[in-house]
């Protein structure tokens, strides 16, 4: 059995992961933690899922839900992710971040962690969205570049970050495809009297309702479209891919991979 610990259990995604875990028989919830002061802090974490109680308590301590772990999941606040990284790096327990919103510190501890431990960070763990995003490069790469790129995408009024990760993930994709830095060609949304530049990647956002994630990307030609799209109905493919991606984690030799590795794109 793989022993996995979720970061970030009292929230939405930590009752999925709970969820969904029942789906794959070589996982055991072996540990749960959140943030000092939540109230899911000394909770079962199965009746904090609406289901019946497990004997996993959500722990206030990093360390002690690492405990025993074969491999964990941080789906918590962008804040807190460095500190989580470098403590399942110094437990050697490896590690997939689904938290967004990331800054420059998780970059930092991202690279000095995986001398250490196996590390996925994913901005979006669905299977259709990593799928998404390969094929989004390869369109790109073959492409003429008079196909302008523009990326769509729609969330929940809640929704902290924008863009999402997912669509900065998918515009990287795009830019790689063409051999081009997306800081030097994103344009993030569009107002008043400005034509298009030639070359930009373009992002438009729209915030509201329940709306679990929709993300297009569209390559406008010259009397020609085409566009790619994946629509979340169900917050239950993040969780899922997450878990997949967590026991392929399991007993990996240290380095950095992406959920692209975990489908195996190339197959
Ligand atoms: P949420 O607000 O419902 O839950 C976050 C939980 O993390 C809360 O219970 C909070 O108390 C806890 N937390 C905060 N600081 C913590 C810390 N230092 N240690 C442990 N726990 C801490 O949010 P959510 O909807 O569950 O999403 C969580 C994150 O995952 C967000 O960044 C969201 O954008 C991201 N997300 C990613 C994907 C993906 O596919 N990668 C999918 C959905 C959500």
């Amino acid at each position: 059995m793989i022993k996995l610990a979720i970061i970030g259990a009292g929230g939405r995604m930590g009752a999925q992961l709970f969820r969904c875990a029942a789906e794959f028989p070589r996982l055991v919830i072996s540990g749960a933690v959140d943030r000092s002061g939540s109230t899911a802090v000394g909770q079962d974490l199965g009746k904090l899922a609406g289901l019946d109680a497990t004997g996993v308590i959500v722990l206030d301590s990093l360390d002690r839900a690492l405990a025993g772990a074969d491999v964990a999941v941080d789906f918590s606040d962008a804040s807190s992710t460095a500190a989580n990284i470098r403590g399942c790096a110094s437990r050697g327990v490896p590690l997939l971040v689904g938290t967004t919103g990331l800054g420059p510190e998780v970059s930092a501890a991202a690279a000095a962690a995986v001398s250490q431990i196996p590390l996925i960070i994913a901005a979006n763990t669905s299977l259709g969205v990593t799928l998404l995003t390969e094929l989004v490069r390869r369109v790109a790469r073959v492409l003429p570049a008079e196909f302008d790129i523009e990326i769509v995408e729609a969330h929940h009024r809640d929704k902290k970050d924008a863009p999402s990760g997912t669509a900065l993930a998918l515009g990287k994709a795009a830019a790689e495809g063409r051999a081009q830095d997306l800081a030097a060609v994103a344009k993030i949304g569009r107002a008043g009297v400005a034509p298009r530049a030639a070359g930009e990647i373009g992002f438009a956002v729209v915030r509201g309702g329940d709306i679990i994630g929709d993300h297009t990307v569209l390559f406008a030609g010259t009397a020609e479209r085409i566009t790619l799209s994946h629509q979340a109905t169900d917050r239950a493919i993040f969780a899922r891919g997450a878990l997949r991606a967590a026991l392929w984690l399991a007993g990996r030799p240290p380095g950095r991979f992406s959920m692209s590795d975990v489908i195996d794109i190339n197959q």
